[in-house]
């Protein structure tokens, strides 16, 4: 079954490599967002919680 799944953030398609693992983080490449891979079958998609570094400014 060949699924493409949406990013949850600009619904572009994603690009899942075929090696993907589930808990794996990916980048959408439209917005930028981490996503990450929550199950595989079927394939669902999440933001990926978001890390802030807090750099100073
Ligand atoms: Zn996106």
């Amino acid at each position: 079954m060949d699924v493409t799944p949406l990013c949850p953030v600009c619904d572009a398609e994603v690009v899942i490599p075929a090696d993907a693992m589930e808990n794996e983080l990916l980048t959408c490449a439209e917005c930028g967002s981490e996503l990450e891979i929550m199950c595989l079958a079927p394939l669902a998609l999440e933001l990926a919680p978001e890390v802030e570094e807090d750099w100073g400014e």
